[in-house]
């Protein structure tokens, strides 16, 4: 997968290819980052890429020409279509749902905003959709746009070293939370790692994973829960 990123800060972006996960799906020719700056596209002797917002108020509005140019100079160097996701708080929330969306695409371009945003005109023009990761507001779209380079990295083919273990994270084909997880020593200061999981028996260790997600998501998100179809059987470890 190939994602560009439309960005005033390109070496904020290098750095997500650099480490973990995202740096080995790199290594791997997995996916490749490439960052655009607006400002390479900017005339004037000061490269302007901002200007004061009609109407008045505090702030400024990223200008449309650097930006479309960025944009189009990103969708130019490769062959395959690439949708536009702004990176926006206005934008829809992101979804595990959505990132395994993304993640099937062969290409996607990312914009990041800065100061009051960006000139409307661009985004009706250039974006196909507004993404954002939750409602705060950020100084800029690049954290934002790291979070989704970071999501959809782990999701490519091989990736990750097991890839069974991004199914059963939280959100993942159930939509439940993960269950709780231990490793070694058995006995810690800190409390005893429950003996069903050193028993053996894989069918109670998959029941007691099941409790553990379904009471989880029961206590800390329990909107999950309504989204969910839940089995008989669920049911009845829910009322345990
Ligand atoms: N005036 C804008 C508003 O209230 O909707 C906020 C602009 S914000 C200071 C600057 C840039 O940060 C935005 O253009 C966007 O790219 C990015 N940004 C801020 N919060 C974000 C969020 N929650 N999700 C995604 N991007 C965000």
């Amino acid at each position: 997968m190939r994602i560009d990123v439309v960005t005033l800060f390109p070496d904020f972006i290098a750095q997500c290819a650099a480490f973990g996960v995202t740096g080995r799906a790199g290594e791997r020719g997995l996916l490749s980052l490439h960052a655009w700056n607006p400002r390479d596209y900017a005339e004037g002797n000061y490269r302007r890429v901002d200007d004061r917002p009609f109407g008045g108020g505090p702030g400024m509005v990223m200008l449309i020409d650097p930006l479309r140019s960025a944009i189009h100079a990103a969708r130019a160097a490769a062959p395959t279509p690439a949708p536009v996701v702004y990176m926006s708080p206005q934008g829809a929330p992101m979804t595990q749902a959505k990132v395994r969306e993304l993640a099937s695409l062969d290409r996607l371009i990312l914009l990041c905003g800065r100061y009051e945003g960006v000139d409307e005109r661009l985004i009706r023009a250039e974006v196909d959709e507004e993404l954002s990761i939750g409602d705060y507001v950020l100084s800029g779209g690049e954290l934002a746009a790291a979070v989704v380079v970071d999501a959809v990295a782990r999701l490519q083919d091989g990736a990750l070293n097991d890839a069974e273990s991004a199914l059963q994270d939280s959100f993942e084909a159930d939509g439940l939370l993960d269950c709780p997880h231990y490793t070694r020593p058995v006995e810690h200061e800190l409390g005893t790692v429950p003996a069903v999981l050193m028993s053996g028996n894989h069918a109670e260790i998959a029941r007691w994973r099941r409790m553990q997600s379904l009471g989880r998501t029961w206590l800390r998100r329990p909107d999950l829960l309504d989204e969910t179809a839940l089995s008989p059987a669920d049911r009845r470890l829910l009322e345990e």
